[in-house]
């Protein structure tokens, strides 16, 4: 089944002023100006629609949705935020985080995304098998996933932040690390699953976790992740726990690696930079969740010049609030512009980032553009509300004007979104069961 995406209003990518053929899960062809694809069995007529390769979210919580706008956490830097919300959010359950897997998923997609790394760290009695829930959600709904087995293993006892009852020991974590990488893993390209260890960040972990989860990662050929220097806080915690900046500790436990994508990755200074860039680890740049809670700006110019893949992520629900990647799109371009000025950040960079920049943060070379032998996946927006009258390139008006919901997702070939509604979701009733589980944490 080879289908024509024909004609589009404009195309985030070279050469396919025409549009793209899809062949099963992929992209088969771009169709140049003048040119005619052959062998069509079906056409799309995409004349009323801008076409993105399908949006990346390289960082979440899904968990998060649950606690949106709480008034125990608003308002407040990361470190308060994060003590007044643990005990909180100790309290999940099993069917609460798989509703708020469902919602988070279905949010993200309507706003275009087709891939999304959710980073789950909280693992309270009860709930270890969050990523086995994950999965099964991303499956249901058709999402490309990277499930990352977050953890932390150092509690207020030992010195770290979050309190006992949301923590595991090191043996739990790494025996459950191992469980779900051979159960869910897939390193092959095309993969619709993939697992990545995630320790939660350097305020909550032991450098033994670290180390032991960078070896796992090598044995299994998965990604590693973690929140670093988001805060100057984290960086005095970490002098202070263990003599190392954070970037130091990186290097100390086996991470300085291409393995490796961070959340935030804000206070760097310039000679870390060029190690970070030399080392390959991407950084996932959120805008959103920066600016609430005041953690400062990524230096993502400089980190993409050292060469840094550079990605965007909407972080989870309580510091966004919103699970909207197109939003963070238009958040990376204005915060980008205010500090480095309005013609060095482009709505051509921040789409960038959202898309070839993001897959390369998840070690994927196989989502992220439109081109041939690339995976199927696509956003496509239409420019017919009010907000988007009068406007002149199209493209650029997805981020200027502000679009926020896509009208079609493709994944792996197959429409995931189709007149702006999920395929086979209904959304009245998973926002009343989502809005009843958040709730209990009132
Ligand atoms: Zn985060």
């Amino acid at each position: 089944m080879r289908t024509w995406i024909k004609d589009p209003l404009a195309i985030f990518a070279d050469s396919a002023e025409r549009g793209l053929v899809v062949e099963g899960t992929r992209i088969a062809e771009r169709v140049g100006r003048g040119a005619t694809p052959e062998r069509i069995d079906a056409t799309f007529d995409a004349s009323r629609h801008v076409v993105l390769p399908g949006l990346v979210n390289t960082h979440h919580h899904f968990y998060q949705t649950l606690t949106r706008a709480h008034p125990s956490a608003i308002n407040k830097p990361l470190f308060a935020w994060l003590t007044a919300l643990y005990p909180i959010w100790s309290r999940l359950k099993p069917n609460q985080l798989r509703l708020a897997a469902r919602l988070a998923l279905t949010e993200l997609m309507l706003s275009g995304c087709t891939t999304a790394a959710d980073h789950h760290y909280l693992y309270p009695e009860g709930l270890e098998n969050a990523v086995d829930i994950e999965v099964e959600e991303a499956r249901a709904l058709g999402m490309r996933m990277t499930v990352s087995r977050g953890s932390m293993n150092l509690s207020e006892k030992d010195g770290g932040l979050p309190p006992d009852s949301v923590v595991q020991d090191e043996e739990t974590i790494l025996a459950d690390s191992e469980r779900v990488l051979k159960l869910f893993h897939d390193p092959k390209p095309g993969a619709k699953i993939r697992v990545a260890l995630a320790p939660c960040s350097p305020f909550s972990i032991s450098k033994d976790l670290m180390t032991e989860s960078a070896r796992l990662a090598e044995r299994y050929d998965c990604q590693l992740h973690t929140h670093l220097c988001e805060t100057e806080d984290e960086e005095r915690f970490c002098l202070k726990m263990c003599g190392l900046r954070p970037v130091d500790l990186l290097e100390e436990t086996g991470w300085m690696s291409s393995r490796v994508w961070l959340a935030h990755g804000i206070h760097f200074n310039p000679h870390e930079i060029a190690r970070l860039g030399n080392a390959g680890v991407g950084v996932s740049h959120c805008a959103a969740s920066n600016m609430v809670l005041a953690s400062g700006i990524c230096p993502t110019c400089e980190l993409e010049a050292a060469g840094s893949p550079v990605g965007l992520g909407v972080d989870g629900s309580a510091s966004n609030d919103s699970s909207n990647m197109m939003e963070a799109v238009r958040h990376a371009l204005m915060i980008g512009r205010l500090r480095y000025g309005a013609d060095k950040v482009t709505h051509r960079d921040v789409l960038r980032w959202a898309t070839e920049g993001s897959a390369r943060c998840l070690g994927r070379s196989d989502i992220g553009r439109i081109e041939a032998g690339y995976e199927a996946d696509l956003a496509l927006f239409k420019l017919d509300e009010p907000r988007f009258s009068g406007a002149h390139d199209p493209l650029a008006a997805l981020v200027l004007c502000g679009a926020h919901r896509a009208d079609r997702v493709m994944v792996a070939g197959e429409w995931r979104v189709v007149d702006g509604a999920p395929v086979g979701v209904d959304l009245d009733a998973l926002v009343a069961q989502h809005q009843a589980a958040a709730r209990d944490f009132a």
